[in-house]
């Protein structure tokens, strides 16, 4: 096969997306420029209001990051030393660093084999196995929605309220991404106590820089959030509790609300990518190649999944991606380590074996390169490829 237009498939293409978009981003950025207001003000306000209503919450408050938003969302909870906080055991670093760096002790859960999240039934083993006094230590529960598809969060949320434990989502990769609720359709950040998301650059909705957004429903949170997002001082000077420096920049909030109203079209755009890659993988007859799945399409749910990544589980995986890396596909291993095997937490005295789901899936797991300005012909290139590498043919 020849693929005379495709020389390379990057992960994303921000140039493509900046060029459709660059005459709005300039007007904000300049706007905020000439303003000379640098910190906060109603470019912040204005954002934090269409982030609110777009997922759906009472409140938004802007901060520098969405590892920000998991450390304030878990000071707003007060958590510290002496507790603990039970999260996913495969994701993102943030997720379980935020819970080491206030001092409290992470606690890893098995994931589900088909959503890569964290697994409910794990969840409510970890906490039926605890002490009462482990139990009562435990000041948070965050499961992470990866790659753009929700935890099963009816169940989550049912072992949580069982034992009366917060929920702090993760949704850094997940902003937009639906779950339907017994109380209806909800979005990812929503349906917990409080949501985090995240605007780094390869999010669906990326800023041009850092920035994040901590969400909630519960006005008493958001308050503490606010006051702890500038130090703890509601007045000038005044510091009522300690916090930090968690703001999000006006120069991001402005780029953001710029970008936000695409945000739809560019999940629609995903979702169609992934969509062509199941034609080609079946057209290939690339059957020893797991596909990722969204689990929660046939509940009428328009962004089940938003593919902030498209995951693939493949045999000789290290091999594969060598491959592809070779033919300048930019493949990636989204996460080689499972937090329970990383150096960092070896003190927490787990060993290999002890999740043997997110240890598989750690071993298997492939991003494949996918973003809304994705052509087709790059997509047979990347999947003519893998069937190449596996010495297969189309059909
Ligand atoms: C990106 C990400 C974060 C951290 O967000 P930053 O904005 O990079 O600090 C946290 N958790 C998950 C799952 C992420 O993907």
């Amino acid at each position: 096969m020849q693929f005379s237009n495709v020389q390379s498939v990057p992960p994303l293409d921000l140039k493509k997306q900046l060029s459709e978009i660059r005459e709005g981003l300039l007007e904000a950025v300049t706007e905020v420029l000439d303003s000379t207001q640098y910190i906060l003000g109603p470019k912040v306000l204005e954002f934090e209001q269409a982030i609110a209503t777009y997922v759906g919450t009472k409140h938004a408050i802007g901060v520098s990051s969405g590892t920000d938003a998991l450390l304030l969302a878990l000071m707003t909870l007060e958590v510290g030393p002496g507790h603990r906080v039970i999260t996913s055991d495969f994701s993102f670093f943030a997720t379980a660093g935020t819970i080491a760096r206030l001092g409290a002790q992470p606690v890893f859960v098995d994931i589900d084999s088909e959503t890569f999240n964290l697994s409910p039934v794990h969840l409510k083993n970890t906490l039926e196995q605890m002490t009462s006094d482990e139990r009562k230590s435990v000041k948070a529960i965050i499961p992470v929605h990866l790659y753009g598809q929700c935890a099963d969060m009816t169940l989550i949320l049912e072992a949580a309220q069982q034992f009366n434990i917060p929920i702090i989502e993760d949704a850094a990769q997940a902003i937009g991404a639906e779950y339907r609720t017994p109380s209806g359709i909800k979005c990812a950040g929503t349906m917990g106590n409080l949501g985090c998301y995240s605007f780094f650059p390869t999010k669906n909705l990326g800023g041009i820089g850092d920035s994040g957004m901590l969400v909630t429903n519960d006005d008493d949170l958001a308050q503490q959030a606010r006051l702890k997002r500038v130090h703890g001082a509601g007045t000038e000077y005044i510091h009522e509790v300690i916090g930090g420096n968690f703001r999000i920049d006006p120069i991001q909030s402005a780029a953001l609300s710029v970008k936000l109203p695409y945000l739809n079209t560019w999940h629609r755009a995903r979702q169609a990518k992934a969509e062509h890659y199941k034609y080609l993988f079946k057209k290939y007859q690339l059957t020893q190649v797991v596909l990722p799945e969204s689990v929660y399409q046939e509940k009428n749910l328009t962004h089940s999944h938003i593919y902030n990544q498209y995951m693939i589980c493949a045999p000789q995986r290290d091999e594969l991606l060598k491959y592809l890396n070779q033919k300048q596909i930019a493949s990636r291993i989204y996460y080689p380590i499972p937090f329970h095997l990383q150096k960092c937490f070896q003190s927490l005295g787990y060993k290999i074996g002890h999740f043997p789901q997110a240890e598989k899936v750690a071993n298997e797991i492939l991003s494949l390169p996918i973003f809304p300005e994705l052509t087709e012909e790059m997509q047979e290139y990347v999947v003519f490829s893998i069937s190449e590498f596996y010495g297969r043919q189309a059909i």
